[in-house]
């Protein structure tokens, strides 16, 4: 495929001046504004500002659009999903990453750099990969591992920098600087690939909604896809613009709140489970506005309550599991239904589900595992807690788990547990109350317990060592014994003291000790996961109290009680 275009120029739509592609491609060089590319003629086909456009590498089809049957009757409206995600990296960044990186090529940058901590950096990393040009991604110290998967298997550098998104946006920036590197992100050739989506729709029979919801980060998307349509327009292949929605997470909504206020708004810190979009400093803001003005659009938050509902509501009624950013247009248009009653409207789904597992599991209760026994599955399947899983999803989460009912033994299990902790002098929040009653679920309640801790005491001592003496029953004898030993910290200390009485009937390896803190609170309910082996064998156990040490030894004792009952069987 080769596009010709008709000749281009590269202006700043704020001060109007020209600028040259090879000085910048990202702000102007007279006043720092945003950049657009005007082609000296209309075309009844896509333009790109390239010499030459090889054919799409990864992808193959454009990008399915899809009537949403279900939603359409229960809201009484024409609605209609395009499905982004369907890209060969799962988010419609690759669009713009396939313009982008062949302008790197012409331009005969010898690298490409970006800073990113998700979608764009796979999509870029996933294109110059292909097109056989190093690419460095820069990335905060605390990204997580999962996000930088990727990146990492197209064969992109990472480069993790000390410091926030700010710091390595900033320091990229310099490094595109020093050395012959081209510069990729939000900028002006990323929405000229990005603008496809419009000519998809044109190439697929239908560019004639009424509104077209964009969930907006940067907002370059916005700009992009009305752009594709401006030059449809001017083409004359179309004659009707629809109206743009620009939406966004009520937590992360510089865009939105600069709609109202007229001005381009920058955020410090953002906030949402919609990491896609959170974006604090929108570099294609004036764009969007001007978007807005234009087509006599809207824009709308969502609460974080609000897009768990959506996303869940599109996945089961028509299928698409999708990031939580797609999920702002159902939910935004859910608000204002009286706006939307019969009205054909498109929603952008921007990126897959597949990368937002960590949501799902965050946001749901897990299952327990049970032992293999039928009738505990079927006492399993009728004690409620399946239900309260379904419809906890979304809400509050607040009500109901004391209703889900339990076994007798785990019941007992479960007020042992508050009995401990109630003994300590805290009250359970709801959520912890969620949380420790999942944790029941998990447990095996016919454990023998081969050892008891009755009571431990810890001294200080000099090098942050630890002396800890620990009171134990142990099975089968009468009498208590104290043990005494040494360790770095109280945690060490005080497990070496039971390792040194228990390892003689069952010695158990510490292997991995996990912590996690419920809430910031002081008081917070503390979860410790312990696996522990013996002779390759591993075990998991897990200790629930608002004191650290405590919830070790629990989960350290019942560690034993579950490795004890699985050797000797
Ligand atoms: C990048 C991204 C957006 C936002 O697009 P902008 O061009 O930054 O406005 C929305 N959804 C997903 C999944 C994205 O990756
Ligand atoms: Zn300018």
């Amino acid at each position: 495929m080769n596009t010709p275009h008709s000749g281009y120029t590269m202006r700043c739509i704020m001060c109007g001046q020209q600028n040259d592609e090879r000085e910048t491609s990202t702000y102007c060089t007279n006043c720092g504004g945003v950049l657009t590319i005007d082609y000296h003629q209309t075309a009844k086909h896509i333009q790109y500002p390239l010499e030459e456009v090889r054919p799409d590498p990864l992808k193959n089809n454009p990008s399915s659009l899809k009537r949403l049957n279900r939603l359409s009757e229960r809201y009484d409206a024409d609605l209609y999903a395009k499905l982004e995600f369907e890209h060969p990296t799962g988010c419609f960044k690759d669009r713009g990453s396939y313009i982008e990186v062949q302008k790197a090529l012409e331009l005969g940058a010898d690298a490409i750099c970006l800073a990113s901590t998700g979608n764009m950096a796979a999509s870029v990393a996933a294109y110059a990969c292909y097109f056989k040009i190093p690419c460095f991604v820069f990335v905060p110290e605390k990204t997580p591992e999962v996000k930088l998967a990727q990146a990492t298997i197209y064969d992109a550098t990472i480069i993790k920098i000390k410091g926030d998104f700010m710091v390595c946006e900033k320091l990229c920036r310099e490094f595109a600087k020093s050395g012959n590197y081209y510069l990729a992100g939000d900028y002006v050739f990323r929405q000229e690939g990005q603008k496809s989506f419009s000519y998809e729709l044109y190439e697929q029979g239908d560019t004639n909604f009424d509104y077209i919801f964009v969930p907006i980060g940067a907002g370059t998307n916005f700009a992009a896809i009305l752009k594709g349509y401006q030059e449809m327009k001017a083409a004359g292949l179309i004659d009707k613009i629809p109206k743009f929605v620009a939406v966004q997470p009520e937590q992360s909504s510089p865009v939105v709140e600069g709609i109202f206020k007229k001005d381009k708004i920058v955020k410090e810190q953002v906030n949402t489970m919609a990491d896609a979009v959170a974006v604090g400093d929108p570099l294609d803001f004036y764009k969007v506005l001007r978007g807005i003005e234009e087509t006599d659009g809207m824009a709308f938050t969502a609460t974080e309550n609000e897009l768990l509902e959506s996303m869940k509501e599109m996945t089961v009624e028509e299928g698409y599991f999708t990031e939580p950013a797609c999920a702002i247009p159902l939910a935004t248009f859910k608000n204002n239904l009286e706006t939307f009653k019969g009205k054909k409207c498109l929603f952008v789904l921007t990126g897959t589900g597949l990368k937002s597992s960590h949501i799902v599991a965050k946001y749901s209760l897990s299952s327990p595992v049970l032992p293999p026994k039928l009738e505990r599955i079927q006492q399993y399947i009728e004690s409620g807690f399946v239900e309260m899983q379904k419809s906890s999803w979304g809400q509050s989460r607040n009500t109901g788990f004391e209703n889900i009912s339990m076994d007798e033994g785990h019941a007992k299990l479960y007020d042992e547990y508050v009995n401990s902790i109630n003994k300590k002098g805290k009250t359970l929040k709801e959520e912890e109350i969620k949380v420790l009653r999942s944790l029941v679920y998990n447990e095996d309640a016919d454990l023998e317990y081969p050892v008891e801790v009755v009571d431990y005491k810890l001294t200080m001592r000099k090098h942050g060592l630890v002396s800890a003496a620990v009171k134990l029953k142990i099975q089968g004898n009468e009498e208590e014994v104290i043990s005494l030993d040494q360790g770095v910290g109280p945690l060490d200390a005080v497990l070496t003291a039971i390792k040194a009485e228990t390892d003689a009937f069952l010695p158990l390896e510490v292997i991995n000790h996990e912590v996690e803190i419920l809430s910031p609170d002081t008081d917070s309910l503390v979860i410790v996961t312990l696996t522990l082996e013996k002779e390759g064998h591993k075990f998991t156990s897990k200790g629930a109290s608002p004191d650290t040490l405590e919830a070790t030894i629990q989960a350290f004792v019942k560690g034993l009680a579950v490795a004890n009952k699985a050797l000797s069987v």
